[in-house]
């Protein structure tokens, strides 16, 4: 059993299938492809390889080196004829996937993939005609229609144990608790504190009304259908169930077009004159160091600097403000995004941020420029997640989101002109456009 984004034990349709043998070696690669992804994930899957293996009795292997190399390696030395992994739909696992398939294939063996990581398997939703919806909300009715299976139980296999290295523990802030346990303990809290209230209250920063689950179920600790059991995901919990549809909507979508990780989807928004010069990479510096003087803004980025994790309407926020007040390009903030959030996924983040920045599937009418302000009132009317995050507004009366004179000493003025930066943004966009 070959674990990747699937590290848990329960409801494991991969382990299911691997332990038909008598006995089973359960494997994780430490890919140096992974060397590139930030603290926060690395420390995050540290955490959690650690957890698995303690749930394994110990029998996790740790080995280390490129999978289509270590795969078949082990697989030779423990004479086993089938590895088993979930399968993976993102360019790099497919990839990879098939070039560990082929070694295994030349050495009489198989690579054996078994169910996703995603209540729908990218691919499958099509239209009747047989192609892909290029938008959310027709694909999220099919997705509904063709439903998903059931969870499935924990599987006891007897694990065999083979030397591996020691997992690395990278020490950072992140504060998202590892380990199946964990996640079944967070998401009973959400069901029965919060999700009941999600649609009111998911767009509110400063209350705990989301699932937190996103790095869960990045890593796959814990599956989406496990999450769609529980709720009633066509009735009552349906504004809930649909951000599990954007998630497999995005996967699909980039499991179709592996180019937008970093490409526009649209492509005729290519022309779009985005900055790139030095002051742009002054600016980025100031917007990734939460100091943009716009204060919901800098909350969002320092709230990701310290946790690991934003708020997905400040995620959308700060994201509109790099790309439409500041006019750069989205990559940047994708890459910055990628570096530090814990539960950081392709798919989910460039299409994201392909959203805010009118460059993505179902993008955000380009002339939607979000005024961080009223943004900031509208959310966080009390201003208590600015506070939160932002020491230097802590005690400053009133509406914190637009500081006037009662601006502190040691907080930064804001960094540009919102409403000047709103009508270049439009002039660009229409320019792009041809219009
Ligand atoms: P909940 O509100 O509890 O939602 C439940 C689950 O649904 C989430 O855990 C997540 O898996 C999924 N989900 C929710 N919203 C979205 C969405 N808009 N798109 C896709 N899936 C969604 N999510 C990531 O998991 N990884 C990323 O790298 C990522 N980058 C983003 C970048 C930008 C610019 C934006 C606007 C959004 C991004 N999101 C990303 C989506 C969303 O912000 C997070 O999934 C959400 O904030 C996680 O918090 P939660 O688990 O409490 O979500």
């Amino acid at each position: 059993m070959w674990f990747r984004r699937d590290l848990r034990l329960r409801d494991l349709p991969a382990l299911s299938a691997a332990a038909q043998a008598t006995n089973v070696v359960g494997l994780f690669v430490l890919d140096p492809a992974f060397d590139g992804a930030g603290l926060p994930r690395r420390a995050f899957l540290g955490a959690q390889l650690r957890e698995l293996s303690e749930a394994m009795g110990g029998a996790l292997v740790v080995r280390s080196g490129a999978p289509a190399k270590v795969v078949p390696q082990l697989a030779a030395e423990v004479r086993a004829g089938e590895v088993h992994v979930t399968r993976d739909f993102g360019p790099y696992g497919r990839r990879r996937d098939a070039a560990v398939a082929a070694r295994l294939t030349a050495d009489g063996r198989r690579l054996v993939g078994t169910s996703t990581n995603h209540a729908v398997a990218p691919g499958t939703v099509v239209k009747a005609d047989g192609t892909p919806y290029a938008v959310f909300t027709p694909f999220a009715r099919a997705w509904r229609a063709s439903g998903w299976p059931p969870p499935g139980p924990q599987v006891d296999a007897t694990w065999r144990e083979v030397p591996g290295v020691d997992v690395p523990t990278v020490e950072t802030g992140a504060m998202v608790a590892a380990g199946e346990h964990a996640a079944a303990q967070r998401w009973v809290r959400f069901l029965n504190d919060s999700v009941d209230a999600y649609a009111q209250v998911r767009n509110l920063p400063a209350v705990d009304g989301t699932s937190r689950l996103s790095a869960a179920l990045r890593w796959g600790v814990m599956h989406p259908r496990q999450l769609l059991a529980d709720i009633d995901p066509l009735g009552a919990h349906r504004v809930f169930a649909d951000e599990l549809a954007w998630r497999d909507f995005y996967a699909d979508v980039l499991f179709r077009r592996p180019e937008t990780a970093w490409s526009n989807v649209n492509a005729r928004m290519d022309p779009l004159t985005v900055d790139t010069d030095e002051r742009a990479v002054r600016r980025f510096d100031t917007w990734c160091r939460g100091e943009t003087g716009f204060p919901i803004v800098d909350a969002g980025m320092r709230e990701l600097a310290t946790t690991g994790f934003m708020h997905n309407r400040v995620r959308m926020i700060v994201a509109s403000f790099l790309t439409k007040d500041l006019h750069i390009p989205w990559q940047w903030g994708a890459r910055h995004f990628m570096a530090h959030l814990v539960d950081g996924d392709l798919a989910s983040n460039a299409h994201g941020w392909q959203w805010t920045a009118g460059t993505g599937t179902d993008a955000a009418p380009y002339f939607r420029v979000f005024n961080p302000t009223t943004q900031g009132r509208t959310y966080d009317p009390d201003g208590e997640y600015v506070r939160r995050w932002v020491p230097e507004l802590r005690d400053v009366s009133g509406d914190v989101h637009d500081l006037g004179r009662r601006r502190p000493d040691d907080y930064p003025a804001p960094m540009v002109d919102h409403a000047a930066e709103r009508v270049e943004a439009l002039a660009r966009y229409q320019r792009a456009m041809g219009r």
